[in-house]
């Protein structure tokens, strides 16, 4: 952001917390946790999700040794290793699966959150380690997000870039290698390239792929994806009740609604929207499920018609608007660290200049994948060097 210009540009969230839904009732994340890592006993104590077992079987987190083997395994066995099977299912299991619109039994604790490994490497425990983050981060989470909106991050990149050509809205039908250099065919346009940046999703990777670095091509292959869809409502602010729901919501999968969480953008980003409207987001997904399936009739009737069953707002928002996003959610299951590794391998070693970069292969989430950037570049370069 500094070396776009962007700095200016960044709101922060206001602080506030969410809540889980269980047997219908929402219940507040307990304060202070850390990627769902209960920090203040008192707050472990006041909750009324946690069952008084799960509560004493969470605190051996701070007397178990830690594991030693550097073999990777689930964010549910992990979590439920340190802070047993009711702390997992009713709070880390949800809050952390739901942001993957994944399964915790399947996600890569290396891969999808390497701060609760190093959690346990580093401090011993997944307390002491998220209390330990907490007080690096001076305590309340925020998230920060330009004013105008993501697409600001585009436009200024784009602006950014010397002596280049941009093709925006155009997909690449196929990469060619041609003398050491590569021809990237997009729309009706044969592009010729020294260095190629991959940034799509694991299928449409494993697709272009498949002709120049088809063992690359099938590791990617396996990468499994999950399709997304938000669903933006608006009620009229005066009509609607005062929501006691903080940032909003996430459903576990047992719940049996089709919405996977909610945000109420309105408490979330205060800066944002009109203010007589009350806005929320709604979203849809998870492992096992396609959203796209639905059309957007349905997707914002059973949207309006789950909110106002869990929220108690009118079930007729005065606005709905649905956005699609297919396969936007990648999931790094067990291996996935070792697969990523070896695909890249086979790149260097078969398609020198093609780089392989995004949230399916550095992690979910801006800052991640701008910190995968930077080490592909300095790995090219290193590797370039004479
Ligand atoms: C609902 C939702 C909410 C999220 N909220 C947050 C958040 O609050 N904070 C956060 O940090 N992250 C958030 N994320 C995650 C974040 O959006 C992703 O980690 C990030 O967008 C991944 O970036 P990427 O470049 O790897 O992939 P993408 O953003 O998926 O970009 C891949 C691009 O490739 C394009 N493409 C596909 N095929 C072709 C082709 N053949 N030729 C050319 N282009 C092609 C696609 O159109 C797409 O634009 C959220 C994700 C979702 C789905």
């Amino acid at each position: 952001m500094q070396r776009l210009g962007l700095v200016d540009q960044l709101g922060a969230s206001s602080p506030g917390s969410a809540s889980i839904l269980r047997a219908g009732r929402l219940h507040p994340v307990p304060p202070g946790s850390v990627l769902g890592i209960p920090t203040r006993v008192r707050s472990v104590l006041e909750s009324r999700l946690l069952r008084p077992g799960d509560k004493g079987r969470l605190a051996l987190d701070l007397v178990l040794p830690p594991r030693r083997s550097p073999a990777d395994e689930s964010v549910g066995s992990l979590v439920r290793r340190r802070l047993g099977s009711g702390t997992t299912e009713r709070l880390v299991g949800p809050l952390l699966g739901g942001i993957y619109a994944g399964d915790v039994e399947r996600l890569s604790a290396g891969a999808a959150f390497p701060q609760l490994v190093d959690f346990e490497h580093d401090a011993g425990s997944l307390i002491r380690g998220a209390r330990r983050a907490r007080r690096r981060g001076g305590g309340a989470a925020q998230f920060l997000a330009p004013r105008d909106g993501m697409e600001v991050l585009v436009d200024r990149l784009t602006e950014r870039l010397d002596r280049a050509t941009v093709c925006r809205s155009l997909a690449v039908r196929s990469v060619d290698r041609m003398r050491g250099s590569y021809v990237v065919t997009a729309g009706d346009r044969a592009l010729p390239a020294q260095l190629v940046v991959l940034a799509v999703a694991p299928p449409v990777a494993a697709r272009l792929l498949e002709p120049i670095a088809p063992d690359a091509a099938s590791d990617l292959a396996r990468i499994r994806t999950v399709s997304t869809a938000v669903v933006h409502l608006a009620y009229d602010r005066a009509s609607s009740p005062t929501l006691q729901v903080g940032h909003g919501f996430v459903v576990p999968a047992r719940e049996g609604l089709s919405i996977t969480a909610a945000t109420n953008v309105s408490a979330k980003w205060p800066h944002r929207g009109r203010r007589d409207l009350l806005l929320l987001r709604a979203y849809f997904g998870r492992d096992g499920s396609d959203p796209l399936e639905l059309s957007d009739v349905d997707l914002i009737g059973r949207a309006a018609a789950e909110i106002a069953r869990v929220l108690g707002l009118p079930a007729d928002p005065v606005l709905g608007l649905v956005r699609r996003w297919p396969d936007s959610m990648p999931q790094p299951e067990v291996g996935h660290l070792e697969r990523v590794a070896r695909a890249r391998a086979i790149l260097a070693r078969d398609a020198p200049g093609l780089l392989l970069v995004g949230g399916a292969y550095d992690g979910v989430g801006i800052p991640a994948i701008a910190a995968g950037v930077a080490r592909q570049l300095s790995a090219r370069a290193s590797s370039s060097a004479p």
